[in-house]
């Protein structure tokens, strides 16, 4: 299937137009030419969406865990059938390549079928009573309705990290995804409701500032899930917070990969460039700030630049995107890149930049771009602080031979992820994900961590009275 040129909302199972029939248009960012139109929502589409999800959610809640499992195992093999047409439409709508789409695709279906495994466990607990013949048992409910916002970068594994676990565990869904994506959101919402019941997953298109608010400030809307910038979270746990809705933010990184004098340079050197490069810098998880040891620094610093030159990094999603990047790289000292590509779309050249003081603003701003920072440091003890001196902490990496210097920096380190001698990668279905200080406001997504966020917990307590046994 190719992208349709005019994108719908879906609601209560059906494609509709927004009320008002508004579109704003969506491009390529590998060219700049228009690749379809997309409804424009406003208060009445959310609502009309949040009303659906209100009606399907107490049927859907009332199956079973394992047949919720195995409709969400449906999901994942229709998505799996489908791989090279869904892949397709995400390489087209990011610029892409087909082999990253690809792999985002198939990270789709594994968190799918992860998911679906949950049916046959959704383990609760049991546990003892100061009083005689009480037997209490844990068991998780489903939270109601859940409204669930998300960014561009990688668009099907954002939709199946939240819709596979939020409809597993019983609830009904809006998806509100970014407007830079709504041809991948399209196609997977069409996917899901021609599996679940009608109403369980609305999508609804539209601008963050527009689309987003209504569903953010709607009563009716019990949890909130949301991955994008920390600005957009702040604002979202403010208004959230302000209704006492459950309030779950995934947010952004300015993660750091170190390279200690006795790493292993041509792996540091390839991890460094992938983990800052691939998808165009664009992931929460990018090694934005290089930290080598002074005594590899100079080696490191020729090699990196030198392959940061042939690195091929697929465009940015959008000319604002590219031009807020360009703004915040004035007047920094860049050995490499820094300028836009001389082709149509929006293509930044993999920038590497030295000499940029821990505490200034390009240190502690995270771009979502093609942009490394290279720092030289004495010791391990100056890495991790220069690490840690930041408003983030998602994912880190360390590249050492030492395991006393990897296990120092593993338990000093401030993020939520740590890998050693490799990079700074995201997660797997079922390895929980998510970070520390501005990245995150302490839950995790994927793993079974995933099902505190979309369930809560019922405390049942029987008491039963053996005299009348
Ligand atoms: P963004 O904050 O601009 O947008 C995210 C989503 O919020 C989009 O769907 C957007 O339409 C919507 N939105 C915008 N304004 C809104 C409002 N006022 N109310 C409600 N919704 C609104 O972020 P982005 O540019 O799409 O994504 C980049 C950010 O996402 C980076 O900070 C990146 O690190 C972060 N991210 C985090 C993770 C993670 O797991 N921690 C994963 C991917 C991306």
């Amino acid at each position: 299937m190719a992208v349709r040129s005019e994108i719908l909302n879906i609601v209560g199972g059906r494609a509709v137009e927004a009320a008002d029939r508004a579109r704003f248009e969506k491009f390529r960012p590998a060219d700049g030419s228009l690749l379809c139109t997309v409804p424009r929502s406003a208060e009445a589409d959310v609502a009309a969406a949040v009303e659906a999800a209100r009606a399907a959610r107490s049927s859907w809640a009332a199956r079973t865990p394992v047949e919720r499992g195995e409709l969400v195992r449906e999901l994942a093999l229709v998505l799996r059938a489908r791989r090279e047409e869904a892949a397709a439409i995400v390489a087209e709508e990011t610029g892409k390549t087909m082999e990253l789409a690809l792999g985002e695709t198939d990270a789709a279906v594994e968190m799918g079928f992860f998911v679906a495994g949950e049916g046959r466990r959704l383990y609760g607990r049991t546990t003892t009573s100061a009083m005689p013949n009480r037997t209490v048992m844990a068991t998780r409910r489903p939270v109601g309705v859940a409204g669930l916002i998300v960014s561009f970068n990688t668009p099907l594994p954002n939709y199946a990290w939240k819709v596979f676990p939020a409809v597993f565990c019983g609830n009904a869904a809006v998806l509100k995804p970014s407007e830079h994506t709504p041809a991948s959101a399209a196609f997977f919402g069409e996917l899901c409701n021609g599996c679940l019941p009608p109403g369980v997953l609305n999508v609804i298109h539209g601008l963050g500032p527009e689309a987003g608010p209504p569903l953010v400030e709607s009563a009716e809307v019990d949890l909130l899930s949301f991955t994008g910038s920390a600005a957009t979270g702040r604002w979202i746990a403010e208004r959230g917070g302000a209704r006492l809705a459950k309030v779950v933010l995934e947010l952004g990184g300015k993660n750091a990969l170190v390279v200690c004098d006795d790493a292993d340079l041509d792996g540091a050197v390839e991890w460094s460039l992938a983990s800052a490069f691939s998808n165009a810098g664009q992931r929460c998880a990018a090694a934005s700030r290089v930290v080598v040891f002074d005594s590899a620094y100079d080696e490191f610093r020729d090699r990196f630049v030198e392959r940061a030159r042939g690195y091929e990094t697929g465009p940015l999603i959008s000319e604002a995107s590219l031009e807020r990047i360009l703004a915040a790289l004035d007047g920094a000292n860049v050995v490499t890149g820094g300028e836009r590509l001389d082709r149509p779309g929006w293509w930044l050249a993999p920038t590497v930049v030295e000499d940029v003081p821990g505490d200034a603003a390009l240190s502690r701003t995270e771009l979502f771009g093609p942009v490394a920072i290279l720092y030289r440091v004495r010791d391990l003890r100056e890495a991790i602080a220069l690490v840690n001196d930041s408003p983030y902490g998602l994912t880190s990496a360390i590249h050492t031979a030492s395991l006393h210097r990897a296990m120092r920096f593993a338990d000093e380190v401030e993020a939520g992820v740590v890998v050693v001698n490799g990079g700074t990668h995201g997660s797997e279905p079922h390895m929980g994900f998510g970070g520390v200080k501005q990245s995150c406001t302490g839950w995790r997504e994927a793993g079974i961590e995933a099902l505190d966020v979309y369930t809560e917990w019922k405390y049942v307590n029987l008491i039963a009275d053996p005299a009348k046994t």
